[in-house]
């Protein structure tokens, strides 16, 4: 593509931003859309999240997407907050509007896209999930709306799960997510769960290790999703594989929140056929042959 003066201009702003998938699948879709648009990282330190923002309004930037850590404190500088971001307390897409940008979270509809493109059913499931950090916390809102059975929502620090399921179930009108340590997993019913893994254990470089090891826990899994795509196989992915249960790895869920922003500032949809040419170039890159 040849940048020229009509050159429309996209970015994330975060930190660390260097090792982002993002601008590869922001750029191969405009690659393949033939959109004049350029995707680039902006490293911003903290301090300046707001003049960033000032910034990059006044640079005409067509939007933006937010990394951590400032995808809650970004909010303050949004000329309009989206009700799915406003309900989840967080967003990472920023999508130019008269007067300011907006605020969107495509984490979650992300999330959602990619578990109906693996074929995974939300609606009516148990469901596990592991972790109650900002990703899990739009996992936990994600489960709410899509009328899950219910939700153990497990993690190390009690009080934060039990401040997610509070908070989730208020705004959903509804008791459906039931808070627990981690470590009273055994407490567990006895039946089978679709388990969803949101905490950073398990990441590169320490992928030996799984957020619960005990293999009798992941018994209790039919389906097992972790967000992590670093290592493509976790051990976490590898204990439920083990236990007769299908997993996946979180690529897909980096995708489809990369495609959804996508579609926001271009206002558009993109057909599957086109997400999954760009899944084939993220695997690609990323070395990952399934
Ligand atoms: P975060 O806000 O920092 O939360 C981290 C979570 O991991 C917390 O629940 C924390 O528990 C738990 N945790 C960390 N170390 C632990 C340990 N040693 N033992 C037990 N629990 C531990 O992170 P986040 O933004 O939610 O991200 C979580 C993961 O999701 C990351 O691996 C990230 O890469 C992945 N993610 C993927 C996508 C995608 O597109 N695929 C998008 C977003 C995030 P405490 O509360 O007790 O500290």
């Amino acid at each position: 593509m040849e940048i020229n003066g009509y050159t429309r201009t996209c970015g994330l702003m975060g930190n660390p931003v260097e090792h982002t998938m993002s601008p590869l699948i922001h750029n191969t879709l405009a690659k393949k859309l033939s959109h004049n648009l350029v995707y680039v990282p902006f490293h911003v330190e903290q301090g300046e999240v707001i003049s960033a923002l000032k910034g990059a309004y006044g640079l005409n930037l067509l939007g933006l997407n937010v990394t951590v850590p400032y995808k809650s404190q970004v909010m303050e500088g949004l000329a309009e907050t989206d009700e799915l971001a406003e309900k989840i307390g967080a967003v990472n897409t920023l999508v130019r509007t008269e007067g300011g940008f907006k605020g969107y979270n495509t984490d979650m509809p992300g999330l959602y896209r990619a578990m109906c493109s693996e074929g995974i059913q939300l609606e009516g499931q148990d469901v596990i999930l592991l972790g109650a950090g900002g990703a899990a916390r739009a996992v936990a809102f994600l489960c709410a709306s899509k009328n899950v059975s219910g939700v153990y929502l497990l993690n190390r620090s009690l009080d934060k799960a039990r401040e997610v399921a509070r908070e989730v179930n208020e705004k959903a009108g509804k008791e459906c997510i039931c808070p627990m340590a981690l470590s009273d997993y055994e407490a567990l019913p006895d039946k089978k769960f679709l388990a969803i893994q949101a905490t950073s254990v398990g990441l590169y470089p320490d992928t030996d290790k799984a957020v619960i090891e005990d293999e009798a826990f992941y018994r209790k899994i039919h389906t097992g999703y972790d967000l992590i795509y670093k290592p493509a196989e976790t051990k976490f992915m590898r204990l439920v594989k083990k236990q007769g249960g299908r997993a996946f790895h979180g690529l897909k869920m980096l995708l489809y929140q990369g495609i959804i922003a996508y579609e926001l500032w271009n206002e558009l949809k993109v057909s599957e056929e086109t997400a999954l040419e760009v899944y084939e170039v993220l695997k690609e890159k990323m070395e990952i042959t399934e």
